[in-house]
Formats: structure tokens, sequence, C-alpha cells
């Protein structure tokens, strides 16, 4: 019963372990989608602005070339240049410079700021290399505009024989990731950040100054971004230790990386608000139902016993401790037909007191009872194997049941039973031996006779009669097996 229970109990926790578990990996799939719809979106935010600033850039570069337009005042000049892509939100300075970097013409200013920028890295790209193209450069806090940070776009001018005639340089403001990237929701510890293919950070939300232009190449994590253009992985930051699911895509027209990292915590907080109720409800459950299976057992067990008592009551004389007379029919059954079967010798004694009435009226009914207990015992006592059994018949008669024993065999357990019966001494004044005795009638059935159980207890009481009417206190085997 204990044992039932407790495998019932530890399925149901096993069942209940493997569905949390199953909506432990839902949850970090669902995660997975998340975090690649918001660098999407994200991706597509950048990927349009970045489109328009490209289109600006190349306009003033286009420009610039055109002498008819560089003829005209300035004022004209700079409705030609810049359009109003340049007064855009996010966008800083869009400035012109001449081949030794100085500004030449500025977007913002009619008389242009003075600055000379020809030692910026993008400057000395361009200056370097007339195939640079779009050029995305290293974050940088602006000269002109107090510090504020940018990122430079910038696109190289070159004269018509090929040479290097400056830059056009567009500044996008990082404010303006900044803002993209603080309006999407990740969670109290999710991250996202957007990195040049070197490992440069250019903006990182939760937002710290400090780690923008920080390279991180040499990071666990940034390896992975580079080993294919999109995917996802679970890793430690070691910008802050958090443990998260990192999902990364480098851009596909821009020299950049967008991550989007969801933290551990984040992911499973409600799973695991779920696991814990879910895992201490079953706990009680199981124990609950393990210790009422243990109940239910001791239970079960003490009925068990009180129910094989009873059948043994039930089976079993109450003053004597023998067989009752109803056991006895079963014995007989069972064995006679045993005997039958088998087609062996079956005997069977009937044992009654002498002279009991008198007994009782001399000694009383108690001493009688005890007289009779005294008689069952030295019965039991004298028959040793355990297919014989003795019953109490009825009163102060007793009937020993002997399967497959001879005449020789059943007179001499009769005549075994008798002597300890009259060794007992027990005071009789009414009898003619002086004391208690018994007498008792033998008969066997053998194979050969056809005869039923019934005819066989009769020859035995016909036996006990003849006994009783020749001096009782002595045994007499009845002669019918003879006949
Ligand atoms: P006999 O020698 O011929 O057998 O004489 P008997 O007096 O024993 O004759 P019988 O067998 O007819 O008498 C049975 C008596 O046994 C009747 C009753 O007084 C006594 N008796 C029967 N059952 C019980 C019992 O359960 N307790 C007691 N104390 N006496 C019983
Ligand atoms: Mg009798
Ligand atoms: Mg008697």
């Amino acid at each position: 019963m204990v044992i039932v229970g407790v495998v019932i109990a530890l399925s149901m926790a096993a069942i209940c372990a493997l569905v949390l578990y199953q909506s432990r990996l839902d949850a970090m799939e669902r995660a997975t989608e998340t975090s690649r719809n918001l660098a999407l979106l994200a991706e597509r935010d950048i990927e349009r602005n970045f489109e328009l600033y490209a289109l600006s850039l190349q306009a003033v570069v286009d420009g610039v070339n055109d002498p008819e337009v560089m003829a005209v005042p300035n004022h004209v000049r700079d409705i030609a240049l810049f359009d109003r892509a340049a007064t855009a939100s996010y966008l800083g300075s869009i400035l012109v410079l001449d081949a030794e970097g100085n500004i030449v013409i500025d977007a913002a200013n009619k008389a242009p700021r003075q600055g000379n920028f020809a030692d910026r890295e993008y400057f000395k790209v361009h200056q370097d290399n007339p195939n640079a193209g779009l050029y995305v450069g290293h974050p940088y806090a602006s000269r002109l505009r107090d510090g504020s940070l940018s990122i430079p776009l910038s696109r190289r001018i070159s004269r018509s024989d090929g040479s290097f005639a400056g830059v056009v340089l567009l500044a996008v403001q990082l404010d303006y990731f900044h803002q993209l990237f603080a309006a999407l929701s990740l969670g109290s510890h999710g991250s996202v950040a957007l990195m040049r293919q070197d490992g440069t950070m250019i903006m990182r939300q939760p937002y710290d100054e400090k780690v923008i232009g920080r390279n991180i190449r040499n990071a666990s994590t940034f390896k992975h971004f580079l080993t294919t253009t999109e995917g996802s992985f679970s890793d430690t930051s070691v910008i802050d230790g958090v443990q998260r699911l990192y999902y990364y895509k480098n851009l596909p027209n821009l020299p950049l990386i967008i991550m989007v990292a969801e933290a551990h915590s984040d992911i499973y907080a409600a799973w695991r608000h779920r696991a814990l109720t879910i895992a201490a409800v079953m706990s009680v459950l199981a124990t609950a139902f393990i210790g009422l299976s243990f109940a239910f057992g001791v239970q079960l067990r003490r009925r068990m016993r009180a129910e094989s008592e009873l059948a043994m009551l039930a089976r079993t004389d109450g003053l004597t401790g023998l067989h009752n007379r109803r056991t006895l029919g079963e014995i007989l059954d069972q064995e006679w037909r045993r005997a039958r079967r088998n087609r062996s010798v079956f005997s069977l004694l009937f044992v009654d007191i002498d002279r009991f009435k008198v007994y009782n009226d001399t000694y009383g009914h108690q001493a009688g009872d005890d007289a009779l207990t005294a008689v069952a015992k030295c019965i039991g006592e004298n028959i040793r194997r355990p297919v014989d059994s003795a019953a109490r018949y009825g009163g102060e008669e007793f009937i020993v049941v002997l399967p497959d024993t001879s005449p020789e065999g059943a007179a001499s357990i009769a005549e075994n039973i008798r002597t300890a019966i009259s060794d007992l001494a027990i005071e009789h004044v009414g009898s003619e031996h002086g004391h208690v005795t018994a007498s008792i009638g033998a008969a066997v059935w053998t194979p050969e006779r056809d005869m039923d159980v019934s005819a066989v207890i009769r020859a035995a009481d016909e036996a006990l009669y003849s006994a009783k009417a020749t001096g009782r206190n002595k045994v007499e085997l009845s002669t019918s097996h003879l006949a």
C-alpha cells in the first residue's frame, strides 16, 4: 500500500517536473522570438534613416563637384547642397572639408565655423582610400556641439583626375539610437546594443556613457556575432556579468551589428514563480498522498488481522480450542474426497467421556467444563501429523480424523488418547473407574469398500456404543472394514 502510494506520488511528481521543464523550454523559445522581433524593428528604423542620410551625403558630393552649383551665391548654393534632411532630428553637423581638413561649407551656418578635422579617422580613411564609399566612423564627442556624442557618416570628394579634394561629413547624434533603444521594452535586465563590425560599441541600453566607443572585440559574446549573419546563444556579458540570451544580426547594408539580449532572470521570472508554486503544491499533495496511503495501509493490515482472527474464531470451538462442528464438516469432506481419489485408508475415532452427566451433577457444570477442556487437550496432544485433526462433535463427544491411517495405527492412537485421559486422574466418584475416563470407537475405511463418510461415522459410533456396553474406558475397533 505504502509502496504503491510512493510510486504514484513519485510518478505525479515526475510528470509535473516534465511539464515544468517543457514550459521552461517554451519560455526560452518565446524570448528568442521576442528578441528577433525587437531586433528587426530597430534594424528597419536604422536602415531607413541611414539610407536617407546616405542620399543627403551623395547630394552634397554631387553638388560640390558641380561647378555651376559652386558658382552661385552661397545661400543659393546651400539650398542646392542641403535638402530638408539637413534639418532632420538627430542630425548633427553637415560639413564639407577641403583637402587639408578645414571646414569650407557648413550646413548650419552661413559663415562656416572654424575648425580643422584632418586628424579625424574618417578624414584619413577617405584621404588614403578613394574607394571607401559611405564610411561609418567611430563614435566621437563633437568639438562644435559641446561634446555631444555622434558617429560620422562620410564620403570622399574626388577631383576629376581622381585626386583627393576633401570629405563631406554628416554627424548622426547617438541620441537617435539612445531614444530608439529606450523605446524597446526588454525586461529590467535586458540589453540592446549597436556596434561596428570591428567591435566598437556605438550605443548600448542600459545606457552608460563609458561604454560608448569601447571595443569589445575580445569578448566571447562578440566572437559569436561574427560567425554568422544572425543567430542566438546564451552567454554572460563582459560589461555587467549578467547571463543573457543573445540575438544578433549583422545589418545587411551597413557595417553594423545589432544585438538584443534578454536576461535569463527576466525570461524565467514568470516561469520560476509558477514552478515554485506548482512544486510547493505538488510536494504537499505527494506528502499527503504518501501519508494517507500509509494510514490506509495500517488500517488495512489491522482490519485483515481482525478478519483472520474472526475467521479463526468461527472455525474453532470456544471452550476446547479444537475445531468446531462446522470445520469438522469441511475437513471430513476434503479428507474423504482425497482418500477416495488416492485410494488410501481413512480412519476416524469417536471419543465420548464416560458418565459425564453424573460428573456434572456431582461436581457442577464449571468443573465439567474444566474436565472437558483437559480431555480435549489430551486428544490434541496425541495427534501429531499435520493432516490429523480433532474436533468437538458436540457436548462431551469428539471426533478425530486420521487420513491415510491403518486400523492398527488408528487403534494405537485411540489407545494413547484413552490412556492420556485416564492418566489425568481427575476424580469422579460416580464412575466405576473412580476418575474421568473416555470410551473410544474407531472405524476404518479401505478403498475396496463402497460406503460414504457418514457410514464411517456411524460405524465408529457403533463401536463406541459397544465400548460403553462392555465396561467403558476402552477402545473398540469397528469390524465393518473387514466385512
Ligand atoms: P456415558 O458414559 O454413557 O456416555 O454417560 P454420560 O453421562 O456421559 O451420557 P451422555 O453422553 O448422554 O451425557 C452427556 C452429558 O454431558 C450431558 C451433559 O450433562 C454433559 N455435557 C454435555 N456438554 C457439556 C458441556 O459443554 N459442559 C458440561 N459441563 N457438561 C456437558
Ligand atoms: Mg455423549
Ligand atoms: Mg458420555
